[in-house]
């Protein structure tokens, strides 16, 4: 019988526990699944229209093609995944935006606005009209309540110090520069950008 090192006898065992431990996870039962797994997708997406879009999470903005397809007379969204020709995410996604689909399709999806009113533990649901005056009603009173005209040494400097404003990732140029030329109007010296965090 040939003599075996420790170090051979081990190099050998981890092979073969490895062996072992790979099959069973990747082919259970020695067929080649992938051909099956690309045939299901295929059919998955077959047909369906590509939209490009970004992911809406955070500022490194990966692009996303959304897969819609009309089924019954309504349009649905069959399948959200990374824009391989994207030079920002070249088809890869973080876990949060793997999950955007949810975004649209998740049952605890919130559709309407929701109110919960001072003091009170519920909410209720309330049309956009009555939460645009709201805020608006609650804007113009933490500015009329926080305005400061002149600082402890006289100097005028007109700032509203009771309100911040944090802009969005998925903010373009345009949108951010309006949003700051908004909040400077008002007086808002707190102004950060989420692509800054
Ligand atoms: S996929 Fe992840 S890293 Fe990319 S934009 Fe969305 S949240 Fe950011």
């Amino acid at each position: 019988m040939p003599e075996i090192t420790r170090r051979e006898f081990l190099k050998l065992g981890a092979a073969g526990t490895a062996g072992m431990a790979l099959v069973p996870l990747a082919n259970p039962l020695g067929f080649d699944l992938a051909p099956a797994k690309k045939r299901a997708l295929d059919l998955r997406i077959a047909g369906a229209k590509e939209v490009h879009s970004l992911c809406p999470y955070c500022a490194v903005g990966c692009s996303l093609i959304a897969y819609t397809k009309e089924i019954n007379g309504k349009a649905q969204l069959l399948q959200i995944e990374g824009d391989p020709d994207s030079p920002v995410n070249e088809g890869r996604l973080c876990p949060k935006g793997a999950t955007a689909m949810q975004l649209a399709t998740s049952s605890r999806r919130v559709e309407k606005p929701q109110y919960r009113a001072p003091g009170s533990s519920k909410w209720e649901e309330k049309s956009w009209d009555f939460m645009l005056d709201k805020l608006a009603q609650n804007i113009k009173a933490s500015r009329d309540n926080t305005f400061v005209a002149q600082d402890a040494n006289g100097n005028t400097v007109n700032r509203t110090e009771g309100i911040a404003f944090a802009g969005g990732a998925a903010f373009s140029s345009e949108e951010g520069y309006f949003a700051t030329k908004l909040m400077r109007s008002l007086g808002v010296v707190h102004i950060e950008q989420q692509a800054r965090v």
